[in-house]
């Protein structure tokens, strides 16, 4: 049978790999043989479950959205990981990663943020596991995320300002893994999506695919059938879409459908849509595709949603659409913003901008009455409300 799961060299098809400056080898190698025995056991998993439904909240509820199904003509579920600690599926990685670090005796983490949300996951579980804890981020990225930063401060975390290229996410991650070579072997690196060198990309899918496991119980307690017809979720690396599609990923009776950001427009330069738009290439350790120019320099990405504006996209999603395992769209921030609120208005739910994202493929589907969606909200809006707010004008007529 086909497979779209992580081959034994770390690749996707032709995406993935560890494209690691030399003075990491050791450690990714060290990482690649280990993680994989210390996930899987029982004592990992008691403790990350454990804390996964006693500190982050879960099971997240699969919530039947009678108004949206009626809309859409379908049966709609949305998996509610806005309703997590921290208030998105972050947390649940961040917690597995930090699990790890401490049974490989790491005992000092670092990360890297964009928007500030992994920065605010990293720093949450730093607390809460007493770790000495340095987020790298651009320092355009401080100023425009200054909660967030705030956030991290009050969390105990070291927030270091980075002040190099255009001073956001790929000057982060440059920084964090020039901080990761000079302290290779008493500090972890908590990486925040399905991204990175392997065994990064396959270790999140695996932390996050608790996200599948509880969609197959809900579903069969619901629906007496423990799978959907179609999975939704949008990607920026592609880690809660991972976590949602992992347990169904070579069942094809499961259609998926994943919403990148399309900005202004894919046809526009001001696009986040790295699958329509990027080509072959090697970021953040990891080959696959990435916004560039001819010669190879990053395009700077633009999304209305912070959360989505990666220059990459993880080598899984890569291949799933190079295959044609999952159909891509790319969703532009007038659909999102025109979504967020529609969702507000029939079910109550403020949604984060970038689970706007997947909500607004919505009106492109086709579906027949009977068809089972299961749609991931990956986090709730508290975090955009003044970006809702910039657009009330357009949106507050009744839906
Ligand atoms: C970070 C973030 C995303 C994008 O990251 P993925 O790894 O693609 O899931 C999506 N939604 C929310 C709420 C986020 O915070």
């Amino acid at each position: 049978m086909k497979s779209y799961k992580i081959d034994n060299q770390g690749y996707y098809g032709e995406f993935g790999g560890a494209y690691v400056p030399e003075i990491l080898y050791a450690t990714v190698e060290n990482l690649r043989t280990s993680y994989e025995a210390i996930i899987e056991s029982a004592e990992f998993k008691k403790e990350f479950h454990a804390l996964l439904r006693d500190y982050a909240g879960r099971p997240s509820p699969l919530y039947y959205a009678s108004r949206m199904s009626e809309r859409y003509g379908c049966r709609l579920y949305l998996k509610r990981e806005d309703l997590n600690h921290t208030g998105a599926h972050k947390i649940n990685n961040a917690i597995g990663q930090i699990l790890l670090a401490r049974k490989m005796g790491k005992r000092r983490i670092i990360a890297e943020t964009g928007a500030g949300q992994h920065g605010v996951a990293t720093a949450t579980v730093c607390a809460l596991m007493n770790m000495p804890c340095r987020i790298y981020m651009g320092a355009t990225d401080v100023q425009r995320q200054h909660v967030n930063v705030e956030r991290m401060k009050m969390l105990g975390a070291e927030v270091f300002p980075v002040e190099s290229g255009n001073k956001t996410l790929k000057d982060a991650t440059n920084e964090a893994i020039r901080d990761w070579c000079c302290h290779p072997s008493d500090t972890f690196y908590i990486i925040g999506s399905t991204v990175g060198p392997h065994p990064y990309p396959d270790l999140v899918a695996r932390l996050q695919s608790v996200i599948s496991e509880e969609i197959k119980w809900q579903l069969a307690e619901k629906e007496g059938r423990d799978y959907p017809d179609y999975l939704m979720a949008c990607v920026g690396g592609g880690s809660n879409a991972a976590g949602t599609i992992f347990h169904y990923i070579d069942d094809e009776r499961v259609k998926i459908v994943l919403g990148e950001a399309g900005g202004k427009g894919i046809d526009s330069n001001l696009t986040a849509a790295t699958i329509k738009c990027g080509s072959l290439g090697i970021l953040h350790g990891s080959r696959t595709l990435v916004m560039q120019d001819e010669d190879g320099q990053i395009i700077e990405p633009y999304s209305i949603s912070a959360g989505l504006d990666y220059p990459g996209i993880g080598p899984m999603h890569a291949n799933l659409a190079r295959q044609h395992r999952a159909t891509v769209m790319a969703v532009n921030d007038d659909e999102a913003l025109r979504a967020a609120y529609e969702l507000t208005r029939l079910e109550g739910i403020i949604p984060a901008l970038e689970s706007a994202h997947a909500l607004g493929m919505l009106p492109r589907m086709k579906f027949s009455p009977d068809d089972v969606v299961v749609l991931t909200v990956s986090g709730r809006g508290d975090k955009d409300l003044d970006t809702y707010l910039a657009h009330a004008n357009d949106f507050n007529e009744k839906q």
